[in-house]
């Protein structure tokens, strides 16, 4: 299939939309006028006329508009009526194909729009559907009484953990299993400490205040009890934490817990934690890499709860390789037996760097959408209301990602990045520091190195980059 641009600066828009619907079928992308004899999408927009036409399965149907609005929006709309009636699907994002559409909600509000009159627009101009409207509304509301506790000298910090016990297939993230990275990381943890002490120098020159800490990965437990120790008490001793509102860890792999760890974590005023199965079922479990059981998800879960932690968190995916409704449907129950305070539902990403070996691949859920509107029922019948949610590129049948939290749990640190409230500090091999303008939309991004061992190489010319931090809130003062 052929995507075909012709004299308009749409590209990614119109790409994300027809990927919506081609599902893993090959799209290139061609900039000018010419129209190949193969299938293709079409595009082009002059002047204030947008024209669509889509030759694809033996149909060919065409569409054009005028508007001298958003030309983008309403090219899309008619990508969207076509392709739907060419394929018979209808995504039920619309035409939304951003990662963020709760934050696009809030800012329409922010500009004087009525919740209703959002729910009408997004009906209306960008085919949202009933169903995914209220979970937007209703997480909009949530998120906006998470996000008024933000100050403009507010900031969060993510501390990065890049290492796992063992990569699971599905994996896309940049992180290093533990058997060809474990050398590394005692000197890892030396520099990350020093960035940290850093770091912390430079907010206190800067005049911020820290709301929120998160330590995520890879797997932060895959560190000793001792590195564990070292690098949360270095945080602590460094930061002034009277104000820090939320310290999460994510223990993510259970067979990574211990007694020692939980301890350490408890000591240090960890009071939020991950402990994530993914599946409750152990066929799907070892079909995907990770290499414990459910019955281990359950004696980490309960072990966590004999130390104190009262605000644990769960992350499930739905879609999974192997997976099928039944299966899915006793994961819930299973979860919600435990009565976690979070759970953070999301749908399976099929990025192209992840190992999804080809019979995994063959054995992709078909029933995605179904798992999670079972998922999202349950989770209102037993208590829990949506407080974030993003969507990804390629997740299975373009659905989202969505947290899940009993009344006062929320997940702070999740709102707070997900709606861009304030600057995060990203310390750690692939943190990515995002300042924000405290008083307006300006966002700039301060890269560390992707690699552990590049981290620790470069590390000198890595810190150097920090400096930008003054100079971003030198440009835009508090
Ligand atoms: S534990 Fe998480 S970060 Fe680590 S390999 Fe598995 S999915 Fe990736």
């Amino acid at each position: 299939m052929v995507l075909v641009i012709d004299s308009h600066p749409y590209r990614y828009e119109a790409e994300a939309l027809c990927r919506m619907f081609l599902r893993g079928r090959e799209l290139k992308i061609f900039e000018g006028a010419d129209i190949p004899e193969e299938d293709f999408i079409y595009t082009g927009i002059f002047g204030d006329e947008i024209s669509v036409r889509i030759k694809m399965d033996g149909k060919d149907l065409s569409a054009k508009a005028e508007t001298s609005e958003v030309k983008a929006a309403k090219m899309e709309y008619l990508l969207y009526e076509i392709l739907s009636e060419i394929t018979g699907l209808e995504p039920k994002w619309g035409t939304l194909t951003g990662i963020r559409p709760v934050k696009l909600a809030l800012s329409m509000m922010d500009n004087g729009l009525s919740a209703e009159d959002v729910r009408r627009k997004f009906r209306e101009e960008r085919l949202v559907s009933e169903e995914k409207l209220d979970l937007l509304m209703s997480t909009a509301e949530h998120e906006r009484a998470i996000r008024s506790l933000s100050k403009p000298e507010s900031v969060s910090m993510y501390i990065s953990i890049p290492f796992c016990p063992s990569r699971c297939s599905y994996c896309s993230f940049t992180s290093h299993a533990i058997e060809k990275a474990a050398k590394l990381i005692p000197q890892y943890v030396d520099l990350l400490c020093e960035e940290l002490r850093g770091t912390a120098v430079l907010m206190e020159e800067l005049g911020l205040r820290l709301e929120t800490v998160y330590m995520g990965g890879g797997t932060p437990t895959v560190l000793t009890p001792e590195q564990m120790d070292r690098v949360l008490s270095t945080a602590r001793n460094s930061f002034d934490f009277s104000g820090v509102r939320e310290l999460t860890v994510e223990a993510g792999r259970p067979d990574t817990i211990t007694p020692e760890k939980l301890e350490v974590m408890k000591k240090n005023g960890v009071d939020r934690i991950s402990i994530n199965p993914q599946t409750m079922d152990d066929g799907v479990l070892e079909l995907i890499g990770r290499k414990h059981t459910a019955k281990d998800v359950v004696d980490a879960f309960y072990m966590a709860r004999s130390f104190g932690f009262d605000n644990i968190n769960m992350d499930l995916i739905s879609g999974l390789p192997g997976d099928d409704f039944d299966k899915f449907r006793k994961t819930i129950d299973s979860v919600l037996e435990l009565e976690p305070e979070n759970i953070t539902l999301h749908t399976l990403t099929v990025k192209r760097s992840a190992n999804l070996a080809g019979d995994a691949q063959k054995m992709l859920s078909r029933s995605v959408d179904e798992m999670n509107e079972h998922a999202f029922r349950c989770f209102d019948e037993a208590g829990y209301y949506p407080y974030y949610l993003y969507r990804q590129k390629g997740t299975v049948e373009a659905l989202e990602n969505t947290g899940f939290c009993k009344p006062g749990k929320e997940g702070i640190y999740n709102v707070f990045i997900m709606d861009e409230t304030h600057s995060i500090l990203a310390t750690g091999a692939g943190g990515v520091t995002k300042l924000k303008d405290p008083h307006g939309s300006k966002i700039e991004r301060i890269f560390n190195f992707k690699f552990p061992y590049e981290y620790i190489d470069r590390f000198d010319l890595m810190n150097e980059r920090k400096e930008q931090v003054k100079d971003f809130y030198e440009r835009y003062p508090l």
